[in-house]
């Protein structure tokens, strides 16, 4: 038996029509999941499924604002009747308004929090009946090093990010008497779309973040494909509620 294999398996995707979520939804296809990316913009969504299916991969895309708590229940619903269950969920959606605290106004906290935990919980809930009738599930839940720093520019991803490893912990608690394993991976910097810009936005960022990561280089989102397979398969059975990094060592470097 391969304790890797996730053929027949059935993974959502949030934010997987591009960046880390992209790299996730590759890697559990390759491993033999059925895809669901979920996504507001369908255009993008469209692509990312066509180039799922140019590598031979089942895929389709779901398009739902995951904000939005009835949105997200038909969003579920849809990928129930199209695959016939789901086994993996990857809360991945999530946003950043650059901004210090005393220049983030009150509705652009709340869109943060929103986009980037609210969404996580409002997925999972939706999730947990179908998982649980299926005798068992996977629920990984993207955070970030904010999840462990300060930062002057993101109060709200930071504070979202935080709670994102607390809710992992408490949904773990709650449901592993189910079979449900939920766990919460922490990335570094990799090079993204959401990155691309704060690049631009901040200076010295990029130089600032090789001169601390040990690997010496930027994430791809090739780095996540072996953690998305890891936390959605048999292998980490007996592991729930944890965060880990994967940073090329960024966190334990003074
Ligand atoms: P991208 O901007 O490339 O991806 C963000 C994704 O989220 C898009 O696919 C977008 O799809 C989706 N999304 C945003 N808002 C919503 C919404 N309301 N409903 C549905 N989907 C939504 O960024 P990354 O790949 O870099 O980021 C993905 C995740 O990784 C985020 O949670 C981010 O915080 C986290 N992260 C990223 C790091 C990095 O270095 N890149 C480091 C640590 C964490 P659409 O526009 O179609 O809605």
């Amino acid at each position: 038996m391969n304790m890797f294999d996730l053929t027949g398996k059935v993974a959502i995707v949030t934010g997987g029509n591009g960046g880390i979520g992209f790299g996730m939804a590759r890697g559990l296809a390759r491993a033999g999941a059925s895809i669901a990316v979920v996504g507001r913009n369908a255009e993008k969504s469209a692509q990312a499924v066509q180039e799922l299916h140019s590598l031979d991969f089942q895929a389709r895309a779901f398009q739902a604002d995951v904000t939005d708590p009835e949105a997200v229940a038909g969003m579920v619903d849809a990928v129930v009747e199209s695959f016939g269950g789901v086994d993996i969920l990857v809360n991945n959606a999530g946003i950043n308004i650059r901004k210090r605290p005393e220049d983030l106004s009150p509705d652009e906290w709340q869109q943060v929090l929103n986009t980037n935990l609210t969404s996580a919980f409002l997925c999972s809930r939706a999730c947990y009946p179908v998982l649980k009738r299926a005798g068992g599930g996977k629920i990984l839940n993207n955070g970030s090093m904010l999840s462990i720093f300060g930062t002057p520019w993101g109060p709200a991803y930071a504070a979202s990010k935080g709670g994102m490893v607390q809710l992992t912990k408490s949904l773990a608690t709650a449901w592993a008497a189910d079979n449900i394993q939920v766990n919460c991976f922490l990335p570094g910097w990799i090079d993204t779309e959401l990155t691309r810009n704060a690049r631009s936005e901040v200076d010295g960022l990029h130089d600032r973040v090789l001169a601390r990561t040990p690997a010496g280089r930027w994430g791809d989102i090739e780095d996540l494909e072996g953690l998305a397979v890891f936390f959605a398969s048999a292998a980490s059975n007996f592991i729930t509620g944890v965060a880990m990094p994967v940073d090329g060592g960024f966190s334990v470097s003074g």
